[in-house]
């Protein structure tokens, strides 16, 4: 049999095709657009039923094997898959548990303790097997709010042929956050404070890029959360999650950022899953709460909050929301970017209502975040890290009392908000404990291009 290669295109043309090794290597378009297959493998009831017993990995397998198989083989993408989560403390990866009627759906058990690493252990291998293919070697170029880099720097240190550098703004992330990427003693790491937010640090990213002089001279590749198969990797546990749960039409809390593991969930319901609502969940940078509310994609300044992975305004992922809902037009998108780009996007009435039968957002600020920890541990002795507080506490508002809250970190990595909330200290596992007193090594640079791409230069 002969399988169908899922081809893609860019978001802001999609006349030209890529494979998904291209979309894989690349992460952006040269048009400065967004991948999107040019369509998506709908399954019906019967075929998903045939998933319902599959163990993670196996889910994993199937799902992804839609999506790659011009890349790597169905067998060894299952091998590939087991030894990307064979670093997790849970031997299921994740885990569904009870917070009274709500569900939370726990994704940190991997080694960096945020849901970054289910899709990140998987495309570090995933360069991993390119590159014993293709004799070459890719400098990989990331900006972090603070969870994707540790995640990022766990999956590629040590690998051959693989360096990895990674912006973060500097005394914006928490402590924890930082030493799990600085106090890293592979050779082939680089951490880089910049002086700036994270919106800063991804423009500056961005801008490497376009530049595609400097861009190709150092093979450079990407892992933000743009990149389309850190989407798919995390599709997989809004499936697994309706299976174990076993009920249809549930609803799914999730904090929100760069609008990816949200859209993941979308791309989930495209291919078939019955999920009734997603929901936006924002801390106080609450930009897509305004725009799915009411239209607004006016950005403002970034404020630090207590859940500092989504201290973002411009939301990335949200390109390919835009694209999808004016049906698959790329010349669309493209003008409706120009105008996000000018920062005076209004979302039109009929774009909104499309949005609102997928979507609902809300959003919680500082305040109402450490009440959600300290009453969700008094009554139900659980301690709640901050994104997943929000997550929590959007539902509630919404009154959505019964779905399914995507719990995005540990709290032990957010030891400033636990205790600003509550007065216990929640301790590290046992295996990061070391992190604590060891060296760190990072360099700090000026929010500037330029300087950032000298210093690369040296590096590679
Ligand atoms: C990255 C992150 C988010 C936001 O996820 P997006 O995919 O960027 O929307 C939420 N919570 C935590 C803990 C994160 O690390």
């Amino acid at each position: 049999m002969v399988k169908k290669i899922m081809k893609y295109v860019s978001t802001r043309d999609n006349f030209k095709e890529y494979t998904f090794k291209e979309v894989f290597i690349k992460g952006l378009a040269d048009d400065g657009g967004l991948y999107v297959p040019k369509s998506l493998k709908k399954y019906n009831i019967s075929e998903l039923s045939a998933f319902k017993d599959l163990s993670y990995n196996e889910l994993s397998t199937e799902i992804i094997s839609q999506f790659s198989s011009d890349f790597i083989s169905k067998d060894e993408l299952s091998s590939l898959i087991s030894k990307s989560y064979s670093t997790f403390r849970d031997k299921e990866v994740i885990k569904i548990s009870n917070l009274g009627r709500q569900k939370l759906l726990e994704l940190f058990h991997g080694p960096t303790l945020a849901f970054k690493d289910i899709a990140m252990q998987f495309i570090g291998n995933l360069y991993e097997y390119y590159l014993s293919k293709n004799n070459k070697k890719i400098n990989i170029v990331v900006a972090t709010s603070g969870d994707t880099g540790a995640a990022a720097i766990d999956s590629i240190k040590g690998k051959y042929n693989l360096n990895i550098f990674v912006l973060h703004p500097n005394n914006r992330i928490s402590s924890v956050q930082r030493k799990l990427m600085t106090t890293v003693e592979e050779k082939n790491v680089f951490n880089i404070a910049i002086d700036g937010n994270f919106d800063d640090c991804q423009n500056i990213v961005k801008s490497m890029f376009s530049d595609l002089e400097f861009s190709k001279s150092i093979n450079m590749s990407g892992v933000n959360s743009i990149n389309w198969a850190r989407i798919i990797a995390q599709t997989v546990y809004y499936f697994y999650s309706y299976f174990r749960i076993g009920k249809e039409n549930i609803s799914f809390s999730v904090p929100t950022g760069n609008f990816g593991d949200v859209f993941a969930g979308y791309i989930a319901k495209r291919m078939g899953l019955p999920i009734d609502k997603l929901i936006v969940a924002t801390n106080e940078n609450d930009i897509l709460h305004r725009a799915i509310s009411k239209g607004d994609y006016v950005s403002k300044k970034v404020k630090e909050t207590y859940s500092p992975s989504m201290d973002i305004q411009l939301a990335s992922n949200f390109e390919r929301l835009i694209y999808y809902i004016n049906n698959s037009d790329s010349k669309i998108t493209k003008n409706i970017m120009k105008k996000i780009k000018q920062n005076i996007y209004q979302i039109d009435k009929l774009n909104l209502d499309t949005i609102k039968k997928d979507f609902l957002s809300e959003s919680c600020n500082e305040k109402e975040t450490l009440e959600i920890i300290k009453n969700n541990y008094e009554e139900n002795n659980i301690i709640l890290d901050p994104h997943t507080a929000v997550g929590v506490g959007a539902a509630k508002k919404l009154l959505l009392n019964d779905c399914v809250v995507l719990s995005t970190a540990h709290p032990c990595k957010f030891p400033n908000a636990i205790n600003s909330a509550i007065d216990k200290h929640e301790k590290l596992p046992e295996a990061l404990q070391h992190i604590l007193n060891k060296e760190e090594n990072f360099q700090v640079l000026k929010n500037n291009a330029e300087e950032i791409k000298k210093f690369i230069k040296s590096k590679v």
